[in-house]
């Protein structure tokens, strides 16, 4: 970018002090947790924006979009940064947008839709929904952090999905306001299923400037955490009760021993050698949880209410990708995989891949809600990194035995699990960013509208 592009684009919001220059603190604005992945750590290092704007409203970003348009600079959008794959990290250098003053919560409608603004953190919207009667229906375990535009442009699902699946499911986003970027940027509303054409494209066909998100009535909940002597055991109690309709529950989540190990503020609840089960379980079947835990062989080693994200210890920081960080915390070798296994097949699917890779893969099972409402064991495993041919021939073998996997070692929305095979994404890439402006590289079936063939 040259000066007469950081001039003309500082003048396109009202406060130059929300257009930032300087390159430390640019290259913070850039970077995500993709560092995660050694492959990625290795290629994003060194990738950074070149100057980061604020806007506080769509006008701006319509201004900021014009310009960048005509000048053909690139524009890469900032939530809260918290994305596992380098999903905000510009690949060309460039404007970051960073929406952090868009963070408005309008209203939520008495029939439990919250309307806000991108930049909303997930957290704030949970604590103010369950005031109001109502919760998030899933949400990642960065939710303190993590904003809603975010988690519509990169994340899946979370906390809450073994009731209600992911983020894409069940119409839990109800509608989205895009801004395009085009000689005279529009905004556009898709409503219903053509929110699809914009979820999980990691910015790259418009920027998300207002959301309309489903909610679900509160719950109380509580939290427990039960040891089994193996994982099988432990597998076999936390799918009854992620599988039974009659369990009101948020989480479920498995841990293969060692990985409880790696929980330093929390060891008391773990115990040596044995696997562990984390639940978040409505209130009211607590005891009833414990007794059915007892019953199957396992020891009760936390038994309490949940009253909010300030809930000490709170259990949900130690699952979904949280356990990964803990792992890393630990011993740097650990990376990770996000897996799909079989709900009737798993337990030969795990057998086939301790078989072959032995103590290199650990079991972190997520059980979750698909879109048919089937549950299934859905797994973020701890992996031994050595090299990259290692953990591609771990990745090629659990496909060819019927595991999915969203490849998070990846830097593309094709890549990365929840590209459409149907090319909505791109296709809607195709109109409202014809110059492959927005977050360029990250969309690599998309070609220049010139060159376009679709
Ligand atoms: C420890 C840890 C645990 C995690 N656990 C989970 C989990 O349980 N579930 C899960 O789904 N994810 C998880 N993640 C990933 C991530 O935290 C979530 O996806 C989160 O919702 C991302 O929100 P963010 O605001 O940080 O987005 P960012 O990282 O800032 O952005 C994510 C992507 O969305 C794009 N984007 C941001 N805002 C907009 C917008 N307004 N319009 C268009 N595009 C936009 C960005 O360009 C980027 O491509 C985890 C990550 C970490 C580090």
């Amino acid at each position: 970018m040259t000066a007469s592009d950081i001039a003309a684009l500082t003048a396109c919001i009202s406060d130059p002090n929300r257009a930032i220059t300087n390159a430390q603190i640019v290259q913070r604005l850039s970077r995500d947790f993709y560092w995660y992945s050694p492959i990625l750590k290795r290629q994003l290092d060194d990738k950074t924006g070149e100057l980061a704007l604020q806007p506080i409203d769509v006008k701006e970003i319509q201004r900021i979009l014009a310009y960048c348009y005509e000048h053909h600079v690139p524009v890469t959008t900032r939530g809260a940064g918290t994305g596992n794959y380098g999903q905000a990290v510009p690949l060309r250098g460039g404007v970051v947008l960073d929406l952090v003053h868009m963070n408005r919560i309008e209203s939520i409608t008495p029939d439990g839709v919250a309307v806000c603004q991108p930049n909303v953190r997930l957290g704030v919207l949970e604590t103010t929904a369950r005031e109001q009667g109502f919760e998030l229906r899933c949400y990642p375990s960065t939710i303190v952090k993590a904003s809603v535009g975010g988690f519509l442009g990169g994340g899946s699902g979370g906390i809450g999905s073994v009731s209600h699946g992911g983020l894409r499911d069940f119409e839990t986003v109800r509608a989205l306001e895009v801004v395009t970027m085009e000689a005279e940027p529009r905004v556009v509303f898709h409503e219903g299923q053509a929110v699809h054409d914009v979820l999980h494209a990691w910015g790259t066909n418009g920027i998300i400037t207002r959301i309309w998100i489903a909610l679900t009535p509160a719950v109380s909940w509580a939290q427990c955490s039960v040891a089994f002597d193996t994982f099988d055991q432990a597998f076999t109690f936390a799918e009854k009760i992620a599988c039974d309709s009659q369990w009101i529950k948020r989480l479920v989540t498995t841990f293969e021993w060692p990985i409880p190990s790696c929980f330093a503020p929390i060891l008391s609840i773990t115990r040596p050698n044995k696997s562990l089960i984390f639940f978040m379980i409505a209130a009211s079947q607590l005891i009833e949880l414990k007794s059915a835990a007892e019953a199957a062989g396992g020891e009760v080693t936390l038994a309490a209410d949940y009253t909010g994200l300030r809930t000490t210890p709170l259990l949900s920081d130690y699952t979904w990708n949280h356990t990964t960080l803990w792992a890393i915390k630990q011993d740097a070798a650990f990376t990770y995989l996000q897996c799909g296994f079989s709900p009737t097949e798993g337990r030969q699917q795990f057998a086939t891949l301790k078989q072959h890779f032995g103590d290199e893969i650990l079991f972190h099972i997520e059980f979750m809600k698909t879109g048919t409402g089937i549950v299934i064991p859905g797994s973020i495993p701890l992996v031994r990194f050595t090299t990259e041919q290692r953990l591609n021939e771990m990745i090629d073998l659990c496909r060819s035995i019927g595991v999915s996997v969203a490849n998070p070692h990846v830097n593309n929305v094709e890549g990365g699990g929840r590209y459409r095979e149907d090319n909505l994404q791109l296709l809607t890439k195709q109109k409202y960013d014809p110059r492959g402006l927005l977050n360029p590289g990250k969309m690599i079936t998309f070609k220049p509208a010139a060159q376009a063939t679709v």
